[in-house]
């Protein structure tokens, strides 16, 4: 068995020969793959060759653009199953999750930025409320090309959202997948290529975080990073050291506010779900749990039973739960649990790895935990879900906002006034009532963090205009002469003119009070 063991960063793996990537089932350590460590050069190579087929890929109407991208929608639905398969054996997570998390969504964007994208990025004209001479339209031009850097814990739906309003929207697109992922990333170009679409406007650079460093160098007009807090730091640093636009999708702390009137069996069902998901390796997974007093001992035993019935095993079979994909976190995850329960959590279920082969590690649950605990404050990214007990709304709402992650956030009552007017005071981009993770599924909403969280948004229109260049196109609505009185020389004339139009127009006062202002 050859499991990738290093930090990633260098691209050293077991085994792997110099300048190579090899990728290991999660599940079993069967070896699935080798790809090459692209250096700088055929980074920048990728780039410009993007960039000369996005020359003529902008120049399509966008509808034109928007049926392509159907035929490749219609490509990754025909072969849904060889992509779940894929991802399930990589990535390491059941195939249930593979489909619906990864392909399902990624076709509903697809479809979705393919109907939408010509409305969305039509020339937009303003309504002017002062310059009535004038007409100014807003037109959303294509960047150029736009870099993608990804993560492992969503190979397939993370890239491919951002890879597809790139690609609608006019640009070309370089990825580079995770380093522990790169073969979902190639066989996503595979159905790409099958559906006929431009060889070079989309293309997938392999390799480790120094292929990514070499992206960005590379002449892109923007990079959207998703990944870890820290590498975000230094991602976000050299785009801004060449004033290149970045969207930032980093980490997250979702906090789960359960208030004592909830939905018991919804709640709890919630919570497990929400929290072992992907074994946990879900940006906004739940992280923490926050319940009040009058349901806190009901929601802990009906979490820890919930979770007992999880079924973990081979994510191609009938299973729940899969593997670890990254196996740092393995080693993460006991660090956090043995710091809850030396400060008094008590471990209710789980807690390490399970007696069978592979990168596994147990659901485990954690209650009278406190902010005092590393599990409650730092991302866990691992099936761990750690329940803290709270008096009242107000507390919930001071602890969920304790943290320097604003992802997302749930909140579960039966009273819709109360949740929502919890929802409006927690601090994150996206905060679901009674429900949770399934709003990265609504491909209308912008998708994005606040705080360390990051910047910027992905899905909704939002993503299809961050994809472009807002260009203010101003045209005269009514001809103005050659000497325009603005411009030099300045007359006298024009000069108390505009002190009057400062006071009748921005001053306060009657209508007949300005108009005299105007006149006087
Ligand atoms: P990392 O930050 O470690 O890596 C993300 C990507 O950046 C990888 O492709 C990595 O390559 C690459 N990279 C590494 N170093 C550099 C560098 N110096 N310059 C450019 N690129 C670099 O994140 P993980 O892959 O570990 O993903 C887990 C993290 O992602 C978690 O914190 C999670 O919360 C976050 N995440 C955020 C989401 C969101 O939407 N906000 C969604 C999903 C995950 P390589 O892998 O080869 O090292």
């Amino acid at each position: 068995m050859g499991w990738i063991t290093q930090a990633r960063g260098e691209g050293t793996q077991v085994d792997a020969p110099q300048g190579t990537i090899r990728s290991y089932a999660p599940a079993t350590g069967e070896l699935l793959g080798e790809v090459p460590v692209m250096d700088a050069e055929r980074v920048r190579d990728a780039v410009a060759r993007a960039r000369r087929a996005q020359e003529a890929w902008a120049l399509l109407p966008i509808e034109e653009r928007c049926e392509r991208i159907r035929r490749f929608r219609d490509e990754i639905v025909r072969r849904a199953d060889e992509v779940v398969e894929l991802i399930a054996r990589e990535c390491g997570k059941p195939k249930a999750e593979a489909l619906t998390h990864e392909v399902f969504i990624t076709a509903d964007l697809a479809t979705w930025y393919a109907r939408e994208a010509p409305r969305i990025l039509a020339p937009r004209e303003l309504d002017l409320h002062l310059l009535k001479h004038r007409r100014a339209e807003v037109l959303y031009a294509p960047r150029g090309v736009v870099g993608i850097i990804s993560p492992w814990n969503f190979p397939f739906v993370i890239p491919m959202g951002d890879v597809l309003a790139a690609l609608v929207a006019g640009n070309g697109v370089v990825l580079k997948p995770s380093e522990v992922t790169p073969l979902i990333a190639l066989k996503a170009k595979e159905l790409y290529d099958a559906a006929g679409l431009p060889d070079d406007l989309f293309s997938v650079v392999t390799g480790d975080g120094k292929t990514g460093a070499a992206l960005i160098d590379a002449g892109v007009d923007k990079v959207v990073f998703t990944g870890g807090v820290e590498t975000g730091r230094k991602v976000a640093a050299a785009c801004g050291e060449r004033l290149i636009e970045a969207t930032m999708e980093l980490g997250g702390k979702a906090p789960v506010i359960v208030c004592d009137d909830a939905d018991l069996e919804r709640a709890a069902r919630a919570v497990v779900f929400g929290g072992f998901a992907n074994s946990g390796q879900v940006c906004i997974g739940v992280e923490r749990v926050y319940a009040q007093g009058g349901i806190y001992d009901r929601l802990v035993e009906r979490v820890v039973a919930l979770t007992r019935e999880l079924r973990q095993g081979d994510p191609l079979g009938d299973v729940d739960l899969g593997a670890i994909i990254f196996p740092p976190q393995i080693d993460n995850a006991t660090r956090l649990i043995e710091d809850a329960v030396s400060r008094g959590a008590q471990l209710r279920c789980g807690g390490g790895r399970p007696d069978r082969e592979g990168q596994f590690f147990e659901p485990t649950v954690l209650t009278g935990c406190g902010h005092d605990m590393a599990v409650m404050r730092e991302e866990i990214f691992g099936p761990i879900v750690p329940i803290m007990r709270v008096t009242d709304d107000e507390e919930a709402i001071a602890l969920a906002n304790d943290s320097h992650l604003g992802l997302a956030a749930y909140v579960f009552s039966a009273d819709r006034e109360r949740a929502r007017a919890i929802a409006e005071r927690v601090r994150a981009g996206m905060v679901l009532v009674n429900d949770v993770v399934i709003g990265y599924a609504v491909s209308e909403a912008p998708f994005g963090g606040v705080k360390a969280s990051g910047y910027g948004k992905i899905h909704g229109a939002e993503s299809l205009r961050g994809m472009c260049e807002a260009k203010h196109l101003g045209t005269e609505r009514i001809p103005m002469p050659a000497r325009d009185p603005f411009w030099f020389p300045y007359q006298p004339a024009m000069v108390s003119g505009m002190r009057r139009a400062l006071r009748a127009v921005y001053a306060r006062g009657t209508l007949g009070e300005r108009i005299g202002r105007l006149f006087g």
